[in-house]
């Protein structure tokens, strides 16, 4: 009976996590998706609890309190342009315990003494838990220092370093039949090196990989946290726990795949490494000469020529998630709109650091989801608009990707902006994005730069519009 009960709740925890995932892939369902999740979770927790002995809810109760007050602190504090770190830190975590389930099982269930049942399948199981728990786990400390900037974004890449991942593969494959050949617990050893020799390749593999690729990588890690907690469902034959894993894996991967697409970049180019700069880099030509002539405007201008827009379009970026102007950005548009002006929001699939990046913002400052269009509905609508506004945004609105076959980004779509009339291009400076490639639209004869932090010139548009 208790089982059955609990059976059924697992089932209704892992329809909940898919209603959950399909609820987050759109804005208009997105907190329904959110509230399915938490109430998945909770059914979940129940579920193992009531299923556990209860000599064990003490300890349980207290690493429940403990987590949640730890999530519920960091979750409020992080900014939106941390969450990839934060997501690289929780997926160590993931890893680290899978590596911890692993030895446990393998020490309890084969102690002296016991029978195991089908030993082969079990120790298969603990043996990829452990190796891909160890890899998620050190790989994504690394990605963790790499994305909050404490080691340098810049590839790391030894000599013949494909050979020495290959290497460690193979070593770690005659560890695992050393491992399930031998008797008892004596393969511990073998069971210890390969988590080590895992743990390293974790290392290696994410040093060699640029800053500009990481959120891909953080994705893939989600993805290999997914199947590290897969193959500890099936070490403590939980169900649920290799059904969620299996979600977890399998929309990592899809995640990562979008994100390469988005960049014009193979998984394959991404996992090899190599690319990308430390970001922020000056643009310039080869000789070192400014790459172009540039006009900029001031804020009073451009408000002035947003006024006079019957068409505009806004393509938010990077940037405007840094200064955090979303906020003043939604009351501008408001006065744009009862002006009379058609206002659309363009959004590159990569825009900012991780998916959904803007319109996470755009959603903060309630702006309305029936004018926030994805890249290929808008495309096309460029050539008919007054005015195309940039706001911290570079990468994703470089011509370079589609004119010059050398350039980094070659290939990557971006959002024609100079087709339209006018270009209003707001940054502080001149660097480069996060591919750290210079970008051609701020030479363009129709292109005004206006210099500054995107919450203060939003902010002095907002009151000269005021004005
Ligand atoms: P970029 O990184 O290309 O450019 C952002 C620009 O914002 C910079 O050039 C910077 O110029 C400007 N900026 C920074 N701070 C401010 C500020 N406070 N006020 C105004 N401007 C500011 O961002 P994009 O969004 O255009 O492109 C995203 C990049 O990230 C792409 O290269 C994409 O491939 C990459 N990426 C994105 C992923 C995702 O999932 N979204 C995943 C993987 C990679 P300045 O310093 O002169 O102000």
């Amino acid at each position: 009976m208790k089982t059955g009960l609990i059976t059924i709740a697992y089932i209704a925890a892992s329809a909940l996590f898919i209603l959950s995932l399909g609820g987050l892939s759109k804005q208009e369902t997105a907190r329904r998706g959110n509230w399915y999740g938490i109430i998945g979770m909770l059914i979940a927790l129940g579920a193992t609890a009531a299923a556990m002995d209860p000599s064990g809810w003490p300890i349980l109760g207290g690493v429940l309190i403990v987590g949640a007050l730890i999530g519920a602190t960091v979750a409020s504090r992080v900014q939106m342009t941390s969450m990839p770190e934060l997501v690289a830190i929780l997926h160590s975590f993931v890893g680290l315990a899978a590596v911890l389930v692993g030895f446990g099982t393998y020490l309890d269930k084969f102690a002296a003494g016991n029978v195991v049942e089908d030993p082969g399948i079990l120790l298969v199981e603990i043996f990829i838990g452990v190796c891909i728990g160890s890899i998620t786990f050190t790989g994504s400390v690394i990605a963790f220092l790499k994305l909050r900037g404490s080691i340098g974004g810049k590839p790391f890449m030894l000599p013949g370093r494909h050979f020495i991942n290959l290497a460690m593969l193979i070593g770690t494959i005659v560890l695992g039949v050393m491992f399930a050949t031998a008797a008892g617990v004596s393969g511990n050893p073998y069971l210890i090196g390969a988590a080590v020799l895992t743990g390293i390749l974790g290392v290696h593999f994410i040093m060699a990989i640029g800053g500009a690729d990481m959120p891909v990588v953080v994705s893939m890690l989600n993805s290999y946290s997914g199947w590290a907690a897969s193959a500890a469902g099936f070490m403590l034959s939980n169900d649920l726990l290799i059904i969620t894993g299996a979600l977890v894996g399998s929309s990592g991967a899809i995640l990562s795949y979008i994100m390469c697409r988005g960049m014009n970049r193979s998984f394959i180019s991404v996992m090899l490494g190599g690319f990308g700069t430390e970001g922020g880099t000056v643009a310039s030509t080869a000789s070192g000469e400014p790459a172009g002539e540039v006009r900029s405007v001031d804020a009073e201008t451009a408000a002035e020529m947003l006024r006079q827009s019957k068409k505009v379009i806004i393509v938010p970026g990077y940037g405007l998630a840094v200064a955090q102007a979303q906020h003043s950005l939604a009351e501008v548009v408001k006065i744009l709109k009862e002006g009379g002006t058609e206002v659309k929001f363009a959004i590159h699939p990569v825009a900012g650091r991780l998916p959904g990046h803007m319109n996470v913002l755009l959603a903060e400052a309630n702006i309305p989801y029936d004018i926030v269009f994805e890249m290929e509905e808008v495309n096309d609508e460029f050539p008919g608009t007054d005015v195309s506004w940039v706001i911290g945004a570079n990468d994703i609105v470089n011509p370079s990707a589609l004119d010059d076959p050398g350039s980094p980004i070659a290939g990557m779509p971006v959002l024609h902006v100079w087709e339209a009339r006018d270009t209003i291009v707001m940054k502080r400076g001149m660097a480069s994005g996060y591919a750290g490639v210079d970008n051609p639209l701020f030479y363009k004869d129709n292109t005004q730069m206006l210099f500054g932090d995107a919450k203060k010139v939003v902010d002095e548009i907002l009151t000269a519009m005021r004005g």
